[in-house]
């Protein structure tokens, strides 16, 4: 016998219990001659109210206290929790961790590897010489640095601006994620190889990343060079412009 049938025989012999009291008290009534208006139809009514409503409550799913207080995080939130991170070793030479910067339903979203000088002392990425050439290269698509996301893998600088270790990047990539998540961009672009290999979970070199989509959990990433290697290698920004294009005609 399943459940709900169980609770519905346990009702009707409640029931059956309420009317065989209620007569009895009727009769009683009765007797004493009280004028009690216990009209058979009239309860009968008001009891089958009662057990259908106890009988919707059973059939109904059980909403749980969590189902209702479960609150979808917001990136705000996550910005909170990301500026009192100690989740690794970085915190300690921190002077602020570099949460993102940009809208919070941006289409595009830049990812790059990790604060330098200039965004450690910030707070914000992006803003050293490097993240001024990446501002030339969104409005060079006919956007502004307001209407895009940018964010990087890392959110708090390493010493020296030594490559991230492996800890750093599982402690921290899950920020990124959450990130990506709550922006929901349509187009993302990783600078670089490290921000490029993180992401797609690959080691093959950024020169055969860059150029074409790729598919990260229904989301299109294109690769490209990093803005401080076109820095060194001015001519890379011939495919670096190639590889914009494309991005402009997905948006
Ligand atoms: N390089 C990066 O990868 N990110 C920054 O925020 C700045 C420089
Ligand atoms: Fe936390 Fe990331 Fe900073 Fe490490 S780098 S302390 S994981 S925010």
């Amino acid at each position: 016998m399943s459940n709900n049938t169980f609770e519905r025989t346990e009702l009707l012999n409640i029931v059956k219990r309420i009317k065989a009291l209620v007569g009895a008290q009727k009769e009683i009534a009765d007797k004493d001659g009280l004028m009690l208006n216990l009209s058979s139809p009239r309860l009968d009514k008001r009891i089958n109210k009662m057990v259908n409503k106890r009988v919707n409550k059973i059939n109904r799913p059980k909403l749980t206290k969590r189902s209702f207080s479960v609150k979808q995080i917001t990136l705000d939130d996550l910005r909170r929790t990301v500026l009192n991170c100690r989740k690794c070793g970085l915190y300690k030479t921190r002077t602020n961790v570099v949460f993102g910067q940009g809208i919070k339903n941006a289409k595009l979203l830049f990812v790059g590897e990790a604060p330098g000088f200039e965004e450690d002392k910030q707070g914000i990425p992006f803003v050293g010489r490097a993240g001024q050439l990446l501002t030339k290269i969104i409005v060079s698509i006919g956007l502004k640095r307001e209407d895009v996301y940018i964010a990087n893998i890392l959110k708090c600088r390493p010493p020296q601006n030594r490559n991230p270790l492996p800890s750093e990047v599982k402690a921290c990539a899950p920020y990124l994620i959450k990130q990506i998540e709550l922006i929901k961009p349509e187009v993302i672009c990783a600078l670089g190889s490290f921000a490029a290999q993180t992401l797609l979970a690959t080691t093959e070199p950024i020169s055969k990343l860059r150029g074409r989509f790729h598919i990260w959990r229904d989301i299109k990433v294109m690769p490209t060079y990093h803005p401080a290697y076109l820095l060194r290698n001015p001519s890379a920004k011939r495919p670096v412009w190639q590889d914009m294009k494309k991005i402009r005609q997905a948006l």
